[in-house]
């Protein structure tokens, strides 16, 4: 057994390691700091045993030494000083003569509670785990309350919402079709994967004066029973259109009233947006 003598100062801590000879095998003066404490203990062979007097940084030296599974031994000063000086009552007992009497084994401890700070400690690191948990829970219930306003604000309710970026003068939304559709040839349900169709970004609606485009990613199906393949979300927007079937219904609501002229305007307006395309898409089978 290695017996550490330790002296505590605000700015320095004084070590003597004396062995179980008796022999002094070490000395050695840190910086006071849990790196220094720490640094200067963990080059003392195991097995080994601090020993500090009760003062104001017992407590701190205390907790770090549960912390790095260290043996502290808190001890009381006016023993320590009957015992170990040379008569004169408050000549301080040093480093080494706190080690000398930890090996002789005149040292009378201080129980701290160190229980309850554990326990304490052990309650905070719980308390703490729980406010992260609540935190994730509640982030998770927001985006899903913000998934549903989008869903909702977009009427898409079979369908996955991603992620939605954009500025300017458009916003896209990530789309995927939610669960399995049947077969649109036979109406099987014995589907299997054939793959997903490239991304393709169609314009769903407008909103604030932004269009609103869909980047659908959609899965191909093959079909067990009559060997089609196709690709989902037909319902949403029609093989070849630059529109979802709702915006389609949307543009030629706007269109109804208005002559050629008007149209063509619009047209122009709506610059790069070709509702010329998705018209004549409508009555292109
Ligand atoms: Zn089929």
């Amino acid at each position: 057994m290695n017996h550490i003598g330790m002296d505590s100062h605000i700015s320095t801590l004084e070590f003597a390691v004396v062995n179980e000879t008796g022999r002094l095998v070490k000395a050695g003066r840190v910086a006071t700091s849990i790196n220094g404490f720490m640094g200067f203990v963990r080059t003392v062979p195991r097995p080994r045993i601090i020993y500090i007097e009760e003062g104001t940084l017992a407590a701190w030296a205390l907790e770090t030494c549960v912390r790095f599974g260290e043996k502290l031994v808190i001890t009381d000063p006016k023993k320590n000083r009957w015992i170990g000086s040379s008569g004169q009552k408050d000549d301080p007992v040093d480093a080494v003569k706190l080690a000398q009497l930890g090996r002789g084994g005149y040292i009378k401890e201080i129980h701290h509670p160190v229980g309850q700070r554990r326990r304490f400690r052990e309650l905070m690191i719980a308390y703490h785990d729980a406010v992260r948990s609540t935190t994730r829970i509640k982030n998770k219930i927001k985006a899903k309350f913000r998934h549903n306003g989008i869903t909702m604000l977009l009427g898409l309710k079979d369908y996955t919402l991603g992620e939605v970026w954009g500025g300017g003068n458009r916003v896209t939304v990530k789309t995927e079709v939610k669960g399995r559709e049947k077969c649109p040839h036979c109406s099987s349900g014995r589907l299997y994967s054939h793959g997903e169709s490239k991304p393709r970004e169609v314009v769903h609606t407008w909103s604030n004066g932004r269009r609103v485009y869909l980047q659908l990613h959609r899965r191909r199906w093959k079909c067990r029973d009559c060997q089609h393949t196709f690709t989902e979300g037909r319902e949403l927007v029609r093989p070849r259109s630059r529109l979802t079937r709702p915006a389609e219904a949307e543009a030629l609501w706007q269109l109804k009233d208005r002559n050629f002229i008007q149209v063509t305007r619009m047209k122009y307006t709506w610059a790069s947006m070709s509702i010329a395309s998705g018209i004549r898409s409508w009555y292109t089978p």
